[in-house]
């Protein structure tokens, strides 16, 4: 039944055969024009078998008449509650659409997330698995009972669709809006693959969803409401006499290359070290109006619950869909430099700014590339003069490593953390008095 159903996704509108009868193709996958039956149901055997597979696993989950029914169970009850809408496991029809359209290299990548109770997350991670193989899409959509969170590349077709689909799974309806994509110029090259998988959290705070809820965040400011607060927090800060803490809760090397002026921009390499920043720093924010900002806003949002949690702060607020949504509206407003993203492109631009520097001679530069050092590969900034004098590891000390390893021929690489991470604190602490003459910068 799936096989017939996939060959049937595959036919040419009636509109679209030629007049007359006869002529023309009646299927298209691939590429490829079948005009009988027996040419599709050969390629679709041979090509699609695993697709197939995948979307009769979900089909047999999904539907409740596909099984046989219990028997001596009498009583009505199937076992679903119905306090929280079914999940649609409903994929787009891309019948109309050309193999061309639906992989051209000249797309976006989208990037959302919904908080939502999710009943069946094995469920909602096999649907959505589905629909990004059938729309040729690529990167991390990550599935938890508190929600979903992706980010994926495609074609403009390809992501559109995605979009209206999404909009109409009954699960995120009036929770999620068109206005929660964030998209950027990128395509299905812009990952190495798709992934798609269920876990804990939809972002690694490293906090059971049970313990800090999505549903305790801050205050959501919008674009213009930020920037009316950044302003004025700029302008007290100056005169020295802010409230107000400006807290970037992203990762350090992603506040290295972009940020809002004036912020604090912990040194910390991940989120889920976040919670222990804002423990190891609790006097910091004692009495404080924070303003907090991250990519997309997802990891504010809980970011943000945690910090109140602590109950020190006068009040938390946060940045709704985050620096994406804000340079959207204020490409060169108070938000400089570029915005860090998790693939390939590495960074955004939305202004000519670079705010920081080779870390060997100093240049401005912010442009990340790999520490070519093979146990290492962390990001560094290195200047194309530095590289081209041998300057390609992340510190002296990797570089020293990698000419070792290279000299040894070994094939042998070693999980090992680089002497500069190990160096640093894994959780930074705040120096209160510094802070308050550093925030006009
Ligand atoms: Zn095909
Ligand atoms: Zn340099
Ligand atoms: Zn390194
Ligand atoms: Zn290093």
């Amino acid at each position: 039944q799936a096989f017939s159903l996939f060959v049937k996704a595959k036919e040419v509108p009636a509109a679209g055969q030629c007049a007359g009868g006869g002529g023309g193709p009646r299927w298209r996958c691939c590429r490829q024009a079948f005009e009988e039956l027996a040419g599709i149901h050969r390629h679709v055997a041979l090509q699609h078998g695993r697709d197939i597979g995948q979307q009769a696993g979900l089909a047999a989950e999904v539907s409740p008449s596909s099984g046989p029914a219990p028997a001596g169970n009498g009583d009505g009850l199937n076992g679903h509650s119905c306090s929280s809408p079914e999940i649609s496991c409903t994929l787009p029809d891309t019948s109309h659409l050309s193999y061309e359209e639906l992989t051209s290299e000249v797309g976006e990548v989208l990037l959302y997330y919904c908080y939502c109770e999710v009943k069946d997350p094995e469920k909602l991670c096999a649907w959505q698995k589905a629909l990004c193989q059938h729309l040729h899409l690529t990167g991390k959509v990550r599935v938890a009972s508190e929600g979903i969170n992706g980010t994926v590349g495609g074609s403009k077709v390809a992501t559109s669709l995605y979009i209206e689909v999404m909009l109409s799974q009954p699960l995120f309806k009036d929770i999620l809006g068109k206005e929660d994509f964030k998209s950027s110029a990128g395509g299905a090259h812009c990952f190495p693959d798709l992934r798609v998988g269920v876990f804990k959290e939809i972002v690694p705070m490293g906090i059971d969803p049970k313990i800090v809820s999505y549903k305790e965040n801050g205050i959501h400011l919008s674009p213009q409401e930020f920037h009316r607060e950044v302003e004025q927090y700029l302008s007290q800060a100056s005169q020295g006499q802010s409230d107000t803490i400006l807290l970037d809760c992203r990762n350090f090397y992603e506040s290295k290359i972009g940020h809002f002026q004036g912020c604090l921009a912990p040194d910390i390499r991940k989120f889920s070290y976040f919670p222990s920043y804002v423990d190891e720093n609790l006097e910091l924010f004692k009495d404080k109006r924070v303003l907090m900002y991250c990519t997309g806003g997802i990891r504010c949002e809980r970011g943000s619950a945690y910090l109140r949690s602590k109950a020190v702060c006068r009040e938390v607020y946060q940045l709704k869909g985050g620096i994406h949504k804000y340079l959207e509206e204020f490409p060169d407003g108070f938000y400089r430099g570029k915005l860090f993203v998790f693939d390939d492109r590495y960074a955004i631009c939305s202004n000519e700014d670079i705010i920081s520097a080779c870390r060997y001679c100093g240049t401005l530069w912010d442009q990340y590339k790999l520490c070519s050092s093979q146990h290492c590969r962390q990001l560094v900034l290195t200047c194309p003069s530095c590289r081209n004098k041998g300057l390609t590891a992340c510190c002296p000390v990797c570089q020293e490593k990698e000419l070792k390893v290279t000299s040894r021929a070994s094939g042998q690489t070693v999980k090992e953390e680089c002497e500069c991470t190990r160096r640093r604190p894994r959780v930074p602490i705040e120096h209160v008095l510094q802070r308050t003459l550093d925030t006009g910068k």
